[in-house]
Formats: structure tokens, C-alpha cells, sequence
């Protein structure tokens, strides 16, 4: 299927179930269960599954374009949606026949749903430094102890892939490993449920590793792997769903601000907001924002998916900068929207909510920025 055909569908399934399900998922706080299965069931499952696994095969292109649609309904949905696709993505990157029979076949079915664990209460926006221990027992199995935190998608989906101290005692700090647990292990212990700020949907809720076993099977990539696993998968597919996720929240913000425009016309004078020449000037200065950040991610993505090294500079500027766009555009739009935006459970309320987990969702605005700076000085990107 082409990526138009699949992004139709998923703008059907967003402007239908997404958007019937959205207000209740923030007010609620509810996991937004019938959108996650609709796209399942619809065939959606497997977004970024290869082909020969069953998928669509899409990458950072379609990635970012499918968040960027479904957030513009829901961000919780977009990011539910999305870090299922990451966690796919960390699975398919170096997959073995096992895993991909056991995973990316069953996501490709729409059978399966996973999902990406990687904070932890300990290192916070310093994810890529876990403190999660596993330790080989056997042959063909680990044991896993550790806690996790902000687990998107947490107690719903069937796997978690989840981040650990590579295997070896001896490893050194940034030589993580990854395993894919799955939801029936023995040992998982869910903290209370999410009731968030924003993102009210994406129960994000902490877990803690009790003596997990893990077959050996479910390692991902090899020892040694992961500095790989952080700059070509994670940080590519995780800062892409939040970089669309976000640009729809930013659009959003932006269509509701130009419908008030559009339609308030005072009484006493008979002239329409639309009119008036500074409030046009604020709009369009808007909009420029949110499209050239729009251009940003889809060039980052585009540069990814044809296998540019650069790329991961863009895609990492991307979600840095969309992250300063969709707060200010959200914040202007308040203004522009007068005092019907400013009332309890209004459409901008939402999205000002969701809008701030932008900048503290890891890697978080400041953490991006001094990447690029260390980038650009020629200096490691992680910090010792
Ligand atoms: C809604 C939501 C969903 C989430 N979903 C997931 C998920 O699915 N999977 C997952 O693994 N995690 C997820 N997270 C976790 C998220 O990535 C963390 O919030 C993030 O890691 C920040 O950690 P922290 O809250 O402990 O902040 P802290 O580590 O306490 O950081 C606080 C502030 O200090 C800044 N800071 C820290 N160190 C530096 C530095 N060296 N230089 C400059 N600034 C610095 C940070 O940028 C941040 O602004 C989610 C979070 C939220 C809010």
C-alpha cells in the first residue's frame, strides 16, 4: 500500500474514532482502547514492521506524517500510537527469525501491542544511562530487577521493550542492553495509574522488575550494539513520534485560533476579528511557525529514511524545535481565541495541557540542544 493510501486511512480512523474518543480520554484520564484497536484491526499495527515481517514497512516519513494526524485529535492517542511504533521499530532493527515470529509477525497481525520503558526514577532525562540490571542465570535465560518510569501504553500493551546495563559486568556505562518483556511475566509490578496534567490518556505508569525472567531469546541486538540501538533507532523513531505528535497538537491550536477569527463578529460594529490587520499578522506569523517546523521534521525524516548519517542532527533539532513551537503557538492561540479558549475543558485548554510535555518528554528541549552543541564542537554526544 502506498504511504498516501495508508495516511488516508489513518486520517479516517483519526477525523472518526480518534476524535468521538478524544474528550473523554483526557477528562477521564481512559487509555484510548477503541482507537488502539481500530488500528489494529484495521491493519495499522504493523506501521513500521518490514514487509517480509508482514508490515507496511513505513519509516520516519510516515511515522512523523501518521502521529502529526492523529495528534492533531488526540496528542495521547498520537503518542500511544507512536511509542507502539518504536517499540516495533527496536524490534524489527536487528531482529532474529525468533523475535521475528514471535513479535513482528503478531504486531504486523495486529495481535500484539508494545511499547518503549526506557526512564527510570534514578537517571531520569538521562535515559540512556539505566540502571535496570540484568543478570545472565542461564544459557537461555536473564532475570531482570529494576523500576521504570512514565511506561507509555503501560499495562496495556502485550511487550516492553526495556532498556538495562548490558549483560556483561564489565560493560562499560553506555553499553546497554535491551529486552522485550512480555506483559504475562512473572514480577511486574504497576505503580497507580496515570492521571497526568496533559497526555491524560497514554498511561504512562511506573513498573517495577521483581526477579523477571527474560529468555535469552528476547536480547535485542548483540552485546556491544546499543550506542547504535540510542542514535539509529531510538532516538530517530522516539523523537519522530513525539516531533508529530506535537506538530498536530501545534496545527490544532492553529485551526481553532483561525475559526474564532473567522466567526466572532462584534455587534456593536458589525466587523469580523477576520479583519482586522494585526490580528491577520499574528495568525500568519503563527502559521509560518508551524510550517517551517513541519518542513524541519519532514526533511529530518526524509534525509533518515534515504540513509543520510546527518540525519539524526535534524531529527534531533526537530523535536527540540517543535517542542518551542507547538508552547508558543498553544499560548498565542489562548490570545487570539479570547476568553471562550480560556474556559474548563475548552479545545485549547487540551491542547495547552498537552503541549508542555513536549519540552520535558525525553531527550528533553535542553538535553537536545547541548547534543547539538557537542555534535557541532566535535565533542561524544552523551555526557560521561
Ligand atoms: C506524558 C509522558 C509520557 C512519557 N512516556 C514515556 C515513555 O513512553 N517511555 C519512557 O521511557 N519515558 C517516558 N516519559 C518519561 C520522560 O521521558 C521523562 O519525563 C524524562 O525522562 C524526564 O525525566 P524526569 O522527569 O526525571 O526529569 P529530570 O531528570 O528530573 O529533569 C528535570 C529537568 O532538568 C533538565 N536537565 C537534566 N539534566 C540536564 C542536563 N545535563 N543539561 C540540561 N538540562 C538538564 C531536563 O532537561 C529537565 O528539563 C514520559 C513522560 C511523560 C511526562
Amino acid at each position: 500500500m502506498s504511504l498516501e493510501k495508508v495516511l488516508n486511512q489513518i486520517k479516517d480512523i483519526a477525523e472518526g474514532v480518534v476524535r468521538e474518543e478524544a474528550v473523554a480520554v483526557d477528562r477521564e484520564a481512559w487509555w484510548p482502547e477503541k482507537s488502539m484497536r481500530t488500528f489494529q484491526r484495521e491493519g495499522l499495527g504493523g506501521f513500521v514492521v518490514p514487509k517480509e515481517s508482514g508490515g507496511l514497512g513505513q519509516g520516519l516519513y510516515g511515522l512523523a506524517q501518521a502521529c502529526e494526524t492523529i495528534g492533531q485529535e488526540s496528542a495521547s492517542t498520537g503518542l500511544c500510537f507512536g511509542m507502539h511504533c518504536v517499540g516495533s521499530a527496536m524490534i524489527a532493527a536487528k531482529a532474529t527469525s525468533h523475535q521475528k515470529e514471535h513479535f513482528l509477525e503478531r504486531i504486523a497481525a495486529g495481535e500484539h501491542l508494545t511499547t518503549l520503558a526506557l526512564s527510570e526514577p534514578g537517571t531520569g532525562a538521562h535515559f540512556y544511562y539505566p540502571q535496570t540490571q540484568l543478570l545472565s542465570v542461564s544459557e537461555n535465560e536473564f532475570l531482570l530487577n529494576g523500576k521504570k518510569t512514565f511506561v507509555t501504553n503501560g499495562g496495556k500493551a502485550d511487550s516492553y521493550v526495556i532498556s538495562t546495563m548490558g549483560v556483561d559486568p564489565e560493560a562499560a556505562q553506555y553499553e546497554f542492553s535491551c529486552v522485550v518483556v512480555e506483559s504475562d511475566a512473572q514480577g511486574l509490578e504497576w505503580g497507580p495509574e496515570w492521571k497526568g496534567l496533559g497526555m491524560r490518556g497514554n498511561s504512562s505508569r511506573s513498573l517495577a522488575l521483581k526477579d523477571v525472567k527474560v529468555p535469552a531469546a528476547n536480547l535485542l541486538g548483540e552485546h556491544g550494539d546499543q550506542v547504535w540501538y540510542v542514535f539509529q533507532v531510538v532516538a530517530p523513531y522516539f523523537l519522530t513520534a513525539m516531533s508529530g505528535t506535537y506538530l498536530g497538537v501545534a496545527q490544532a491550536a492553529l485551526n481553532e485560533a483561525r475559526e474564532h477569527l473567522m466567526q466572532r463578529t462584534y455587534s456593536h460594529s458589525g466587523i469580523s476579528l477576520s479583519q482586522n490587520q494585526l490580528l491577520q499578522h499574528r495568525l500568519g506569523t503563527l502559521w509560518a511557525k508551524v510550517e517551517r517546523t513541519r518542513r524541519l521534521i519532514y526533511h529530518a525524516c526524509q534525509q533518515y529514511d534515504s540513509g543520510d548519517a546527518m540525519a539524526v542532527l535534524g531529527i534531533i533539532s526537530a523535536k527540540a524545535e517543535v517542542a518551542t513551537c507547538v508552547v508558543e503557538v498553544v499560548n498565542e492561540a489562548m490570545t487570539l481565541t479570547g476568553g471562550i479558549a480560556y474556559r474548563e475543558s475548552s479545545r485549547l485548554e487540551v491542547l495547552l495541557r498537552d503541549a508542555r510535555a513536549a519540552h520535558i518528554m525525553a531527550p528533553t528541549t535542553d538535553i537536545l540542544y547541548t547534543w547539538l552543541g557537542r555534535a557541532l564542537l566535535e565533542q561524544p554526544i552523551l555526557d560521561s
